[in-house]
């Protein structure tokens, strides 16, 4: 059983997250807008994207903050936009703005969902479709397994895979993404998704004029617990790496297709399709990701997760325990995070600032 730490001031729900965020943006004069989802949340709410634009509507510089790309981890993205609202609104930005894009799936916040409302891994929807996908096989000799109506079979099927071939292959099969199975796991679609498109509209309205750009795409569930393992999202010269790094700290991670740390090549990832799409002159793709449990637990809370929705069944206990893997009921926790993604908002725009010669002191 776990030990729980918590006081309730954090975000229980979409729409507690929601109410708290415009809230802070509203007390702080932070001007937000909404984009709202075709569809409703389980209680019948309205589900949005909101926006919020802090500093100069014509500065150069622009540090872009997205939360709940994965759906569940987006009360904690959501936290950490709160705390970045109140604590930056006060402080005059010089030369530079910060756009928070919060809930980008939204649906999948409020369903405690990783997907969206489709099926879709965003974090694999951000490709170019008319182009050959790429091809997943310790998926496809998964996927039987996967939808295996008989429990007990499927269970087995699952873990003579495992001992066949190993958890390094199993998290493959279920994180690398594939485009094959639109009703399981790490689906990256066949088209761009509402949250996909929503993204590159927000984009093209608030980034166009940016000179250089920091996104910063919050995550949670993987590495140790409460720490941000960063991926710059691409290769990046050996001296600007140093840079960031000495910002940042040393264990930031380039992630590019040739990258030692991932044992299987990704494809799709938000950070870069948004990166891609933004005209600037200079884009920093950062993923930050802080860590939960362990990863044995999400992999099985994945596949109950494709089962139930194939097969039906009691939704409330899986969906609270996803909720509870990407977002701990813990203070702790949550404050770590939170003034570390501040911390990484803070130093990014000093660096930008800096290189742009603007005096920050
Ligand atoms: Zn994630």
């Amino acid at each position: 059983m776990r030990q729980r730490f918590s006081n309730g001031d954090y975000p229980r729900d979409y729409e507690d997250a929601r109410k708290r965020f415009l809230a802070a943006c509203s007390v702080n004069d932070i001007v937000t807008d909404r984009i709202v989802h075709p569809l409703a949340g389980p209680n019948g709410e309205t589900l949005s994207t909101d926006v919020a634009w802090l500093g100069s509507a014509t500065a150069r510089h622009l540090v872009i903050v997205i939360s709940g790309t994965h759906g569940p981890e987006g009360l904690m993205g959501s936290a950490c936009q709160t705390r970045i609202a109140s604590a930056l609104a006060a402080k005059g930005l010089v030369d530079a703005a910060v756009l928070l894009v919060h809930l980008i799936n939204p649906w999948g916040t409020a369903w405690r969902r990783r997907q969206t409302e489709n099926n879709v891994d965003l974090n694999r929807n951000f490709r170019q479709f008319e182009n050959s996908l790429p091809e997943n096989p310790n998926y496809d000799a998964l996927r039987a397994a996967i939808h295996e109506p008989d429990y007990a079979l499927a269970g087995e099927a699952i873990d003579a895979f495992r001992a066949e071939r190993g958890a390094r292959a199993f998290a493959s099969a279920l994180f690398q993404g594939q485009y094959v199975d639109a009703a399981g796991i790490g689906y990256g679609g066949d088209q761009p998704t509402w949250s996909n498109r929503t993204l590159r509209a927000i984009l093209d309205e608030y980034a166009r004029h940016s000179e250089s750009v920091v996104i910063i795409d919050l995550h949670s569930g993987i590495g140790p617990y409460g720490h941000a393992t960063l991926l710059h999202m691409g290769a990046m010269p050996e001296a600007r790496a140093a840079r960031l790094r000495s910002l940042l700290g040393p264990g930031v991670i380039m992630f590019d297709d040739d990258s030692p740390h991932m044992p299987y090549p990704l494809s799709g990832d938000l950070c870069r399709g948004a990166a891609q799409q933004l005209k600037a002159r200079s884009v920093i793709p950062l993923l930050a990701e802080f860590g939960t449990y362990e990863e044995e637990v999400l992999l099985a809370l994945q596949v109950e997760d494709c089962r139930l929705q194939e097969f039906g069944g009691v939704a409330e206990d899986v969906r609270r325990r996803l909720q509870d893997f990407f977002y701990p009921d813990d203070d702790d926790w949550k404050d770590l995070v939170c003034l570390r993604s501040l911390q990484i908002v803070r130093r990014m725009l000093y660096m930008r600032q800096r290189e742009l010669g603007v005096d920050v002191g």
